[in-house]
């Protein structure tokens, strides 16, 4: 016998409906290119996106068609996350920061018909333009009337608002439809498109709102610094007017210090992007004297949170930091450390020690480690193996069939690449990505824990371990630090820091000083980078 419940479409338009009929007033704001502030609301938004959901069925954009975005964290892009779903198309959004040769080919292989760009980001554009033919119209957002431009077909984003109309049905009519699609950012080979349903998109977002997740609320203001072309800001674009929380969109303007103003003039509660970011920021507000402890939950995922940062938030800036594991193949949550109430009452230093790791799975999210010929390892917190995951909002098949079908398991299960250990209440660690260990005399050495210790030094800046050859040993650990600017870091210095830290064989073989690691598209240690030049003999 079947529930006789209603069979109630878990749409994206659902969620806007929700906005603009219960936190209509809530408010949208927008650093502007010019440094001005925009503030819009749910409800002034609605009728401009079903006006521009419209007009994409007036150009000719048909169900599952892609139409791509080209842009920063804005209104308009807000407005587009809603009106390219609501049109029964998918919002496929670039990734900006990637080569142009590797735009071409996602846009290619995605075919997306229309591409929405900021004005800003025209000329990037325009460097790989030509070897996107299949692209119908191109839509300027935030570019003057009549800007100079080698884009064929232009639109204007205004236009399409004002020549169109809000009566309009929305045609996601199942919540099986494509929605929203991304691409990875291509650390370890090749990018692979993630095309999400509605049905994913709405579920994650319910989760990420959860109170042990992100816990957003109707008194939240939220800094989405992770970019929207980053796994959909990881997910807070529909979370948060499902909550009926503000949003505080920093547009282009990513560096520290106008970061720090719009978290202290907007009383931001909640941030989330990458260590990165978050690594800079500490150095802003400590140089001048910023005041950020308006932020209640510092979210950080993307690459491990370094547990010398975690400190130095949660101590000198009363910041309380949310360490989060995700993937653009997972929507993007994991996995989000939240302490358990009996770790309440541990010393700071043990709860740092804790936050070091990825956290616990959220609901909805099964995991499971594995070892090298699959079988399945124990919850033991010693035990690593490869992570698989399944749940229902994560991928079951990358876009196009014949896309790495080796990433998936017979019995249904995602492989995420990463090697980590989960202990007996679920607390999974990081310790690296397949294609990063350091195996040496048949040990594995974690990168992402001796990158942390080293990070740990006050003079260290970033640190990035890599694997080098070696005839004994078969690999051997190799460290590229960024000293502090004005310190007298030495190889010695770190050696002896890290002694009393990691194991003997663990020490690094060789550190190497740089003045800056390689950074990927989304802000991570690139080190297939690393160990190119180091191959090439660019690092000695
Ligand atoms: P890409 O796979 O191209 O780097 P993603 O942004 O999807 O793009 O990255 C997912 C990967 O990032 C994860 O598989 C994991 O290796 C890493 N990652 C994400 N969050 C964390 C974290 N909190 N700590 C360590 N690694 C992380």
């Amino acid at each position: 016998m079947f529930g006789l419940m209603q069979d109630y479409p878990l749409t994206i338009d659902r969620i806007l409906e929700h906005a603009r009929h219960v936190h209509s007033r809530q408010r949208v704001m927008t650093l502007l290119p010019d440094g001005s502030l925009h503030t819009t609301t749910y409800g002034e938004m609605y009728p401009r996106i079903k006006r521009l959901a419209k007009a994409l069925v007036k150009l000719g954009v048909e169900p599952g068609d892609r139409v791509a975005t080209f842009a920063w964290n804005t209104y308009q892009h807000f407005e587009l996350y809603y009106a390219i779903p609501g049109a029964g198309a998918v919002c496929h959004t670039l990734n900006l920061r990637l080569f142009p040769d590797q735009l071409a080919y996602i846009v290619n292989h995605a075919d997306d018909k229309i591409v929405f760009i900021d004005g800003t980001l025209i000329p990037l554009y325009e460097r790989f333009a030509d070897q996107t033919p299949n692209v119908q119209h191109y839509v300027l957002m935030n570019a003057p009337k009549g800007v100079e431009t080698k884009l064929p077909n232009v639109l204007y984003y205004e236009d399409l608002i004002a020549g169109s109309d809000d009566d309009f049905e929305w045609r996601s009519t199942d919540e099986r439809m494509a929605a929203g699609m991304c691409y990875t950012s291509g650390t370890t080979g090749d990018p692979k498109g993630a095309l999400y349903s509605h049905r994913s998109t709405v579920l994650h977002a319910m989760a990420a709102n959860q109170m042990s997740v992100l816990g957003i609320g109707e008194r939240d203001v939220i800094l989405p610094v992770v970019p929207m072309f980053h796994v959909m800001a990881w997910g807070i674009p529909y979370a948060a007017p499902m909550a009926g929380a503000a949003l505080a969109m920093p547009g282009p303007h990513l560096k520290p210090e106008p970061l720090a103003n719009l978290i202290e003039s907007q009383r931001v509660t909640i941030a989330a992007g990458v260590p990165t970011i978050w690594n800079a920021l500490y150095q802003e507000v400590k140089a001048h004297a910023r005041d950020i402890s308006c932020v209640r939950s510092l979210v950080v995922g993307g690459s491990a949170m370094p547990r010398s940062l975690t400190a130095a938030y949660e101590s000198e800036l009363g910041v309380n930091v949310l360490h989060a594991w995700g993937m653009t193949e997972m929507s993007p949550i994991g996995t989000v450390n939240i302490l358990r109430a009996e770790q309440e009452s541990l010393d700071q230093e043990a709860r740092w020690d804790i936050k070091a790791s990825q956290g616990i799975p959220v609901f909805g999210v099964e995991v499971r480690i594995v070892d090298e010929e699959g079988r399945e390892l124990p919850w033991d917190g010693q035990s690593m193996g490869e992570l698989q995951v399944r749940g229902p909002w994560i991928i079951k098949q990358y876009f196009k069939r014949d896309v790495a079908p080796e990433s998936f398991t017979a019995d249904g299960w995602f492989r995420t690449g990463d090697v980590v250990t989960l202990d007996p209440d679920g607390l999974m660690t990081i310790k690296d990505r397949t294609k990063d260990l350091v195996k040496s005399g048949g040990e594995w050495i974690s990168t992402v824990e001796l990158e942390s210790a080293i990070m740990g030094h006050p003079d260290v800046l970033e640190a990035a371990v890599i694997a080098v050859p070696d005839a004994r040993w078969s690999e051997r650990p190799l460290a590229a630090v960024v000293a502090r600017p004005g310190s007298n870091l030495t190889e010695q210095a770190i050696m002896e820091y890290l002694s009393t830290r990691v194991a003997k064989f663990w020490l690094p073989d060789r550190v190497l000083f740089v003045t800056e690691i390689p950074k990927t598209s989304v802000g991570k240690f690139d080190k297939k980078t690393l160990r190119r030049r180091y191959a090439e003999g660019e690092l000695s």
